[in-house]
């Protein structure tokens, strides 16, 4: 049984100047499962709706439609149902600078959590916790760092202080949302690996978010690939990455680029032409989301495409693995014409 799982998860937003009738779909039909002692890494361009999917999956945002499930049972609404998944269900940001307040010292950002989630502690075991958790983070010497502010932390250390804020009410579920993305080069795989050996001894389900999918390949067990608020394709992260099925994770994986040679992807070799255009167009033709980018688009592509099951695990949402394909839909669109010389 998954320890958090989602099913048909949708988001809407109403924008200014925007009919209410047609409010911006952040996210858009979204199932996942997170299981103890896996990471699932869920990857895709900015605005895609990744950071949306976090947010709804820890309740800290309401979906529009679709179920949330904790160990097998629906979200429990009301604010003790919200406390009882927030202790269940922790969330890493992406900014340590942000997530902290500047006002108040270690001590008491580790101290809140646990009087609010382990009333029944003492000081004295409030305080053994505290250390605890800031050596589980390795930030010693403790009782130093605990009485340190923010601003007196590195980058890489005050995202230590908020991954031991997060595990302080002993959480089953890890929502890590681009934990890496603003700190220095240098620490990324630090951090990345901390969260990988406290998921192994937490037996934690942890949600990886990221733009990066050579970390994703190296730290998830299953990677779902998001494109304008759809799961376009998920599976095995090594299947996922060097057999990519649908065109906008080919795009992806021929984008990584290899510092040793030129024009190839540290992915999948030489990197593909993959794209038509690189700025997506306008939604709400009702066809595939990616059908403006999509070298390999076809008449049937003007139709919203489903989710494919695919090979052992492994799902695309792509007309080009529909079994049902029509010959006279699926031949490949004309490409596009140039603009004629001015
Ligand atoms: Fe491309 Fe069509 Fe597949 Fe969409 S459904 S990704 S347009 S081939």
């Amino acid at each position: 049984m998954s320890r958090l799982a989602a099913r048909g998860l949708v988001r809407e937003f109403r924008l200014p100047g925007r009919s209410r009738r047609h409010p911006l779909r952040a996210v858009s039909d979204v199932s996942l499962e997170l299981h103890a002692g896996e990471t699932v890494a869920l990857v895709g361009e900015s605005g895609s709706g990744k950071s949306t999917v976090a947010r709804l999956l820890a309740r800290l945002d309401t979906p529009d439609g679709g179920t949330i499930l904790l160990d097998g049972h629906p979200a429990t609404p009301g604010r003790r149902g919200r406390r009882h998944h927030h202790r269940q269900v922790q969330i890493v940001f992406q900014d340590p600078f942000a997530s902290l307040n500047p006002f108040h010292t270690v001590d008491h950002h580790l101290r809140r959590p646990l009087r609010l989630h382990h009333p029944t502690l003492d000081r004295a075991e409030e305080d053994e916790q505290i250390h605890h958790l800031l050596h589980r983070v390795n930030l010693v010497p403790a009782h130093r760092v605990a009485a340190a502010h923010p601003h007196e932390l590195s980058g890489g250390q005050r995202q230590r202080v908020a991954i031991a804020r997060a595990l302080a009410c002993r959480p089953g579920v890890l929502l890590a949302d681009e934990p890496v993305s603003m700190l220095d080069v240098s620490i990324r795989l630090e951090i990345l690996r901390l969260l990988d050996r406290l998921r192994a001894e937490d037996d934690l389900a942890v949600l990886y978010i990221t733009h990066d999918l050579a970390t994703a390949r190296h730290f998830a067990h299953r990677i779902l690939v998001m494109y304008r608020g759809e799961l376009v394709e998920s599976g095995p992260s090594d299947d996922v990455i060097l057999d990519p099925r649908h065109p906008y994770t080919r795009l992806l994986a021929a984008a990584a680029p290899d510092p040793r040679r030129r024009g190839t992807s540290a992915l999948t070799g030489p990197a593909l032409p993959v794209t038509r255009a690189e700025v997506p167009g306008p939604t709400g033709t009702g066809g595939c989301l990616f059908l403006d980018r999509c070298p390999q688009a076809m008449p049937r592509c003007q139709r919203r495409p489903p989710l494919v099951p695919l090979d052992t695990g492994r799902a695309a949402r792509c007309w080009l693995h529909a079994d049902d394909a029509d010959p006279a839909t699926t031949q490949p669109a004309p490409p596009p014409t140039a603009p004629p010389d001015p």
